[in-house]
């Protein structure tokens, strides 16, 4: 190794590095004022990760906007149908298989063994409709307000039916128990967007300016302007990035001083939730990602690093897309017409992680009681984790809200969910990684499988300006 190779080998992976180095920085901090922190200092000591989750928020927004808007115009309207066709069969394909993965892991490794008491099914719960949840999905995909859409995560409508109060209900039977959420407000959950009905209309909305030829060329111009904009703030940001994820961490790590809780049942449950990921996201995904490219799949996840580092201390896919953004446009060169296009859609439907953990928690949950779930009830639960999964907001513990609709469906109790809390911030850091590197692999393979169409849009541009000139 020369002392050239060296160097560029570290302004290659200088993010990188000063990242890994944060994070064990913050261990080393923990482990030394571990015993002395007090409660209310802990506090301070998380504010400047809030920092940088605040940041990152603020760009999400007109993030998402402007890159689906510029992407789908500078599609034509076949290509976009075909591009968009390629992602919803990932999307549908890997989040299906998550789910098995979760199911299959629960049930072989069945961690809610040795409970004695059994679950009475009647008067227990009522049981929601499955269609209700489905309907509230789709009533999410069109915001009546556009304004509203960009800080209000579910409209309530007036004469709404049965799974709207459950999830306020548990939502309150979450809040009490996260009590640690008073003291150190987690962020982002405060500040839910409606990302899938912005997506909707943005993804309509840029395609009828990329039809619109010359008229549309002002709209398309700005929105093209914004997004480079936002781009370079992210450029900026990024440089606080290992500062603010060192601190999210440790801050995490020394407010936990219940780690006692991971024994018995929970802590075999912790233990499922991690194969079952781990199996996903190291062995699926990469594997699914060299059958169709063709190529090195551990490549294309070194270039992600940055990315999957900030979903880990962020818990939030939704924060970490400026940088998965950057990371995959800058490290691995993949097309600024598919990111821009497949990652904002997939960082707000595509939640294989998510998908994996709600169907095996919620299994967990019925093994716990002692309540045997006949095959029906499994693929109600897998087809509810899946819409549950696409339902929620990539914002930190999303997962565990929407958890309402899959446990109700098949009547588990919803209050349960508090038998996980205890390990959800864990976990759900874990999923979020998952979740980011299922949109990112995406990303790459619909880029691979659409190559015909970029090429022949390249050749049109080629075209068009020798015409001109
Ligand atoms: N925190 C996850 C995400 O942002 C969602 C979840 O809670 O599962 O992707």
């Amino acid at each position: 190794i020369t002392a050239d190779s060296a160097k560029s080998f570290f302004r290659r992976n200088a993010f990188v590095l000063f990242t890994i180095a944060a994070v064990l920085l913050g261990m080393e901090l923990v482990a030394t004022l571990g015993t002395t922190y007090k409660c209310g200092e802990k506090f301070y000591f998380s504010f400047p990760g809030e920092l940088l989750m605040r940041m990152l928020q603020m760009l999400v927004l007109p993030l998402i906007v402007s890159s689906l808007i510029t992407g789908m115009a500078s599609l034509d309207g076949r290509a976009s149908g075909k591009m968009g066709m390629r992602a919803v069969v990932y999307y549908m394909v890997t989040t299906i298989i998550a789910v098995f993965i979760g199911i299959l892991m629960v049930i072989i490794i069945h961690p809610g063994k040795g409970s004695k008491d059994k679950l009475h099914r009647e008067g227990r719960i009522e049981q929601v409709q499955t269609t209700d949840a489905f309907m509230d999905l789709v009533r999410n995909m069109f915001p009546p307000n556009l304004v509203e859409a960009c800080f209000k995560q579910i409209p309530v409508p007036e004469n709404s039916t049965g799974i709207l109060e459950n999830i306020t209900h548990a939502l309150g039977t979450v809040s009490e128990v996260l009590t640690f959420e008073e003291v150190i407000p987690i962020p982002g959950s405060a500040n839910g967007v409606n990302a899938l009905g912005l997506v909707v209309f943005s993804m309509c909305f840029g395609l009828v300016i990329g039809s619109m030829k010359q008229k549309g060329r002002a709209l398309r111009e700005f929105f093209n302007c914004l997004n480079e904009a936002i781009m370079r703030l992210v450029a900026i940001i990024i440089w606080y990035a290992p500062v603010g994820i060192m601190f999210l961490i440790a801050g995490k790590i020394l407010e936990m001083d219940d780690l006692a809780v991971m024994g018995g049942q929970l802590g075999m449950y912790t233990l499922t939730v991690i194969v079952g990921l781990l199996i996903h996201a190291l062995c699926i995904l990469p594997l699914l990602y060299f059958i169709v490219t063709h190529r090195n799949p551990w490549v294309f996840i070194a270039g992600l690093l940055q990315a999957l580092i900030t979903a880990l201390g962020t818990s939030s896919s939704s924060a970490t897309l400026p940088i998965t953004f950057r990371c995959l446009e800058e490290n691995n060169g993949v097309d600024r017409r598919i990111t821009r296009f497949v990652l904002p859609v997939g960082a707000t439907i595509n939640m294989d992680g998510t998908a994996l953990y709600e169907a095996l928690a919620a299994i967990f949950i019925a093994q716990v009681n002692n309540y045997e779930l006949d095959f029906g009830q499994i693929i109600t639960i897998s087809i509810t984790a899946t819409a549950a999964s696409i339902g929620a907001a990539g914002i930190p513990q999303a997962g565990l809200v929407t958890m309402v609709i899959v446990l109700t469906s098949v009547g588990l109790p919803t209050e349960d969910i508090t038998l996980i809390i205890a390990v959800d911030w864990f976990l759900d850091r874990l999923r979020t990684t998952t979740n980011v590197l299922g949109d990112s692999l995406g990303a790459g393979i619909v880029e691979h499988l659409s190559r015909h169409e970029l090429d022949a849009q390249d050749c049109e541009l080629v075209a068009l300006k020798r015409r001109k000139l």
